[in-house]
């Protein structure tokens, strides 16, 4: 039951922009992943942006309120605040995603839900499409053990996730919340726990998702896990599904990660979105930072236009679609799914006018 479409893509509702890019035109991008700020609470035993350093710099509020704007109007249509630290950490969030809104931009959050307290949450969710929470385990020892936390802030996330739902309810207030746990060898046994307490809280959705390695990431502790045991996972768990509530198993996900090949040759989706990090630097994609092939430019120093517009993106995108590997990028990258989808457009069979 993926009503949200977790397990898929979504470039299929964006016709006009896929066309114009299909014409060979400059496109602006429809999604942005925006980190603003770099530091973290938890040390999480899979982090994939380990190398990013937990760095504790910011994207200032004065530029934000430069871009967001310039952005909107050039036709970005949503931002999810989340990348290399933890976005609750930033202490004026809840100005920018309540601006961010207001430019017209639909906001998502991803977080680990420590720091959403009850003032926050009832802040920041009027202006909030989703919000999704990384929650490891569903005990509060191996959840210390995982995030690298105290074992009570298990208990603080529950607490707040719970007041989250309960205000939504009351304020009927739209914005879907779920929960998000990587199928690692440590918690499995405890997914079917988390799921429990994930619908008896109020929330949406909890989507299990497999490991993917960020090549530059330190830990390399779950890189070999196959998830073929895991197959029927999402049989074991959908005694739980309710009108109110899904689980949602990224089987597909699980499967592309065990399959040889991605099914598509070069990477076409990078015109689609693009990543800023938490010093303003705006990177064609989140898997290639530090690597100055991939760097746009920066928002401290230039409008986003000329970034967009720029010689580096050019150079950037002829390196994407014409000579890199993607057998070097990571396997079940943010542009998966869209990238299958762009590859068939681009190169279809000899059947498809058989509709
Ligand atoms: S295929 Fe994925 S990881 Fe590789 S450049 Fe494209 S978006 Fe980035």
């Amino acid at each position: 039951m993926d009503k949200f479409k977790i397990d898929s893509h979504k470039l299929m509702y964006h016709v006009s922009r896929v066309k114009s890019w299909q014409d060979g035109e400059l496109i602006y991008p429809i999604y942005m992943e925006i980190s603003p700020i770099g530091a973290c609470n938890h040390r999480c035993v899979f982090c994939g942006l380990d190398f990013m350093g937990y760095k504790p710099r910011k994207i200032s509020h004065e530029v934000m309120g430069k871009i967001l704007p310039e952005m909107a109007g050039l036709g970005l249509k949503s931002i999810m605040y989340a990348g290399e630290g933890e976005p609750f950490l930033h202490q004026d969030i809840g100005g920018i995603i309540r601006l961010t809104k207001q430019q017209g931009i639909d906001v998502a959050v991803t977080s680990n839900g420590a720091l959403m307290n009850p003032d926050l949450a009832e802040e920041i969710l009027p202006f909030c499409s989703w919000i999704k929470f990384s929650v490891n385990a569903g005990t509060p020892d191996t959840y210390a053990r995982i995030h690298g936390t105290r074992a009570r802030d298990f208990d603080k996330v529950i607490k707040n996730l719970s007041h989250a739902a309960f205000y939504r309810k009351k304020h009927d207030v739209r914005c879907t919340l779920g929960i998000q746990i990587l199928l690692l060898t440590e918690v499995e046994d405890e997914i079917e726990t988390l799921v429990a307490l994930a619908r008896e809280i109020g929330m949406d959705y909890l989507v299990v998702k497999p490991y993917s390695q960020h090549p530059q990431s330190i830990t390399r502790k779950y890189q070999d896990i196959s998830y073929k045991k895991y197959y029927d996972l999402g049989k074991t768990l959908e005694k739980y599904n309710t009108d109110r509530f899904s689980v949602i198993v990224r089987l597909n996900t699980m499967q592309q990660w065990d399959a040889a090949g991605k099914g598509y040759d070069r990477c076409l989706g990078l015109p689609f979105w693009s990543y800023i990090d938490a010093g303003g630097n705006v990177w064609g994609c989140s898997m290639y930072l530090n690597d100055d092939r991939f760097l746009y430019g920066n928002i401290n120093e230039d409008t986003f236009q000329n970034i967009w517009e720029g010689d580096r993106r050019k150079k950037s995108l002829e390196l994407a679609e014409n000579s890199l590997s993607v057998d070097t990028c990571r396997v079940n990258c943010r542009m998966d799914n869209i990238n299958r989808y762009l590859w068939e457009l681009k190169n279809p069979n000899d059947h498809v006018n058989f509709i």
